[in-house]
């Protein structure tokens, strides 16, 4: 908290002790507790899963001549050794998404490379798990690869002016959300649209939705709707405040919609790009 305790005499009324709230910290201040915070919340996150990784590698010695737990146990191990993977992935990712130099390479990009990209990333973990992904185009169905467009019909796809590889980090932790935090068996809508001169990438799910009273602080580093669930299932904590500041470096905005139990919406909002910014040509980045 950022409350600050001040008692002070106050000599006219009796010589009473009162006690009075000042809130009188100052930026740096601030900015050193949220830093202090961080480095405590990513020591804690990177302690969990290294002392089980420990702990479980000490158990399979101990079990070596016993087949099945050998096997359990190393699932196990594989399991967080994951979990810190994604972690010190996300933790890069991050960094990257806050150092002002990490945006520079905003071009003239298609919106659907990149919803096509952030599928890709993410289309085993989606067929583990049942999840069909659709995608469109103004709300016309496309195909999610870019290998079946030869035999569908061609769309103009809206363009935008932004960072390549920052939009499709942006995008991927959306789609990884939403198939994460979903039944089997159900539908995750990418749709890429352009109105106004805006450009929409909505991500929606049929998944467990979040409850009104987190939705303003999910984007917040390793806020959780839920820990304990997100200890069983991995997830770092981070995938929307990556999000999140990957947006907002390049000038758009991101805003959710989220009912519990129906499932959720997130919409990334950028300016459509002008006819004369750079095509991302120069270093051929295809994808
Ligand atoms: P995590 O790694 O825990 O998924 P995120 O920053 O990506 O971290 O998300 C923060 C929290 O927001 C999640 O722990 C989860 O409770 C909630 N959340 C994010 N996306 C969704 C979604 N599509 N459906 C339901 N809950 C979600």
């Amino acid at each position: 908290s950022n409350t600050m305790y001040l008692r002070v005499r106050i000599g006219d009324i009796g010589d009473d002790l009162y006690a009075i709230f000042i809130n009188d910290m100052s930026e740096q201040r601030r900015f050193e507790a949220v830093r202090r915070d961080f480095v405590t919340n990513v020591s804690h996150e990177l302690k969990t899963p290294a002392g089980a990784i420990s702990l479980l590698a000490e158990t399979v010695t101990d079990a070596a001549d016993d087949p099945d737990a050998v096997r359990y146990f190393s699932g196990r191990i594989s399991k967080e050794s994951a979990r810190l993977t994604e972690l010190v992935h996300h933790l890069i990712d991050l960094q990257r998404a806050q150092s002002p130099q990490g945006m520079i390479n905003a071009r003239r990009i298609c919106a659907l490379d990149v919803a096509r990209a952030a599928i890709a990333d993410n289309q085993v973990q989606a067929d583990s798990r049942h999840v069909d992904i659709c995608l469109s185009v103004n709300g016309k169905p496309v195909p999610t690869r870019l290998a079946d467009d030869a035999v569908a019909p061609q769309v103009a796809a809206p363009m935008i002016k932004a960072d390549r590889e920052a939009m499709q980090t942006a995008v991927k932790n959306l789609v990884e959300n939403a198939i994460h935090y979903s039944p089997e068996h159900t539908t995750v809508a990418v749709g890429v649209a352009e109105r106004d001169g805006k450009v929409t990438i909505r991500v929606v799910d049929q998944g467990i939705g979040i409850p009104a009273k987190s939705l303003d602080r999910i984007f917040e580093r390793f806020y959780r709707v839920d820990p304990a669930r997100s200890r069983e299932t991995g997830g770092s904590g981070l995938g929307l405040a990556i999000t999140k500041h990957c947006v907002q470096e390049n000038g758009g905005r991101i805003s959710v919609w989220s009912r519990k139990g129906e499932g959720s919406t997130f919409t990334i909002e950028l300016p459509a790009a002008a006819d004369e910014d750079d095509e991302s040509t120069q270093d051929g980045d295809g994808a």
